[in-house]
């Protein structure tokens, strides 16, 4: 899922569970269960394909996706450091990926990777009408809003 979705998603959960490790941990472990759902993403290929000089506008989205997310915690959260923080952490495993590309050669990242991209993922091998891909990351995020708001 796009940046806005995790991190609003990890705001909420540390708004909703009042001890902070936990909230954390559910927070990191709420990306994957995201990516478990059918979504859609924006193109950063250049980005993929480690095409840096062409890679502006792919890090412009990834900057326009992070900033609205954090704005919206800074806006909507009652704790909003706390908030700021499990969101982070919420898109760590898209943070790791991105090592992954900058570090192809690392171990680690490589087997997270794999993880991350082939195991969540799992639902690009079927076909999945772009439709139903929206929908469950805009109600992603109009449930975290409403949930922020209460
Ligand atoms: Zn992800």
């Amino acid at each position: 899922m796009i940046l806005v979705s995790h991190l609003l998603v990890g705001a909420a959960i540390a708004e909703e569970i009042k001890s902070v490790p936990i909230a954390i941990f559910l927070a990191l472990f709420s990306h994957y269960l995201l990516d478990f759902l059918p979504h859609s993403e924006y193109s950063i290929k250049n980005i993929g394909e480690g095409k840096w000089r062409h890679s502006f506008f792919d890090f412009f989205k990834i900057f326009l996706d992070f900033s609205s997310g954090v704005l919206l915690i800074l806006v909507l959260a009652k704790n909003p450091l706390i908030a700021l923080l499990a969101g982070i952490t919420a898109i760590l495993p898209d943070g790791l990926a991105f090592l992954a590309f900058v570090f192809p050669e690392n171990k680690l990242l490589k087997i997270h990777r794999a993880f991350h991209h082939i195991k969540t993922h799992s639902f690009r091998n079927k076909k999945i009408p772009l439709f139903w891909k929206i929908i469950s990351q805009a109600l992603t995020i109009a449930v975290t809003i409403i949930f922020l708001l209460k």
